[in-house]
């Protein structure tokens, strides 16, 4: 069993660590909402122990973003704010559970029990946004009913693309996230790639997924699923 602690406070979240380990899982930890995202693109957890109040995107803009995009890993929320009105907000969000701060850990464990008995986890290998499907398990591409052919790279640029779609990447973000280093002088690797995606995956259809935002980056357009 495999868990993402993201919990800002260092000194408890190298606890919770310790204690989880304890009980044989192996635990992840991350101080702010950026990095849980990050961790949750490229690890499959079975469950994320989410804090609210973070640096940079707050827990329940992770949640948001796991369930927009169907990741369906459960969420056991783990904050200080404890009002009625925030708990049935992250539930409604599709948080699995809600344990307010001060915590017993025997308390911990039991809930992290209950909800992998529950069985909430369902894989999801599929990406979809309007007629484009991507398989994640075997790198299919699809667009409508045809079968798009892609190399390894423009493949994971298209699924980094697609998992933030709505929001804006910017060209250091895709560089690092795609091809792993910071190249810091400038190549225009990212823009040639996009071409080689509008090429292949918008040219020949009405919607255009790929969008430049002048100055920032590339967004992809979200569409409903059709
Ligand atoms: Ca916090």
């Amino acid at each position: 069993m495999k868990i993402l602690i993201v919990e800002d406070e260092k000194d408890l979240a190298k606890i919770i660590k310790k204690k989880l380990e304890r009980e044989n899982f192996t635990a992840d930890v991350v101080f702010d909402g950026e990095a849980a995202i990050d961790k949750t693109i490229v690890n499959d957890y079975d469950l994320i122990i989410l804090d609210i109040m973070l640096p940079k995107k707050s827990g329940l803009e992770v949640l948001e973003e796991l369930r927009e995009w169907k990741d369906k890993t459960p969420v056991l929320i783990l904050t200080a704010r404890d009002s009625i009105k925030d708990k049935v907000k992250a539930l409604n969000m599709g948080a699995d559970d809600y344990l307010t701060k001060p915590f017993a850990f025997e308390e911990l464990i039991a809930r992290m029990k209950t909800i992998f008995r529950r069985g909430v986890k369902e894989h999801s290998n599929i990406l979809k946004n309007g007629d484009l499907v991507l398989n994640t398990i075997n790198y299919t591409v699809n667009r409508g009913n045809e079968k798009i052919d892609l190399t390894s790279k423009e493949y994971s640029l298209l699924e980094y693309l697609m998992r933030n779609r709505g929001h804006i990447l910017s060209r250091a973000q895709i560089e690092e996230h795609v091809w792993g280093y910071m190249s810091g002088n400038n190549t225009n690797i990212v823009d040639v790639y996009i071409r080689f995606l509008r090429k292949k995956v918008d040219e020949n259809y009405q919607n255009k997924l790929f969008e430049t935002v002048r100055g920032r980056g590339y967004r992809m357009r979200s569409f409903k699923d059709e």
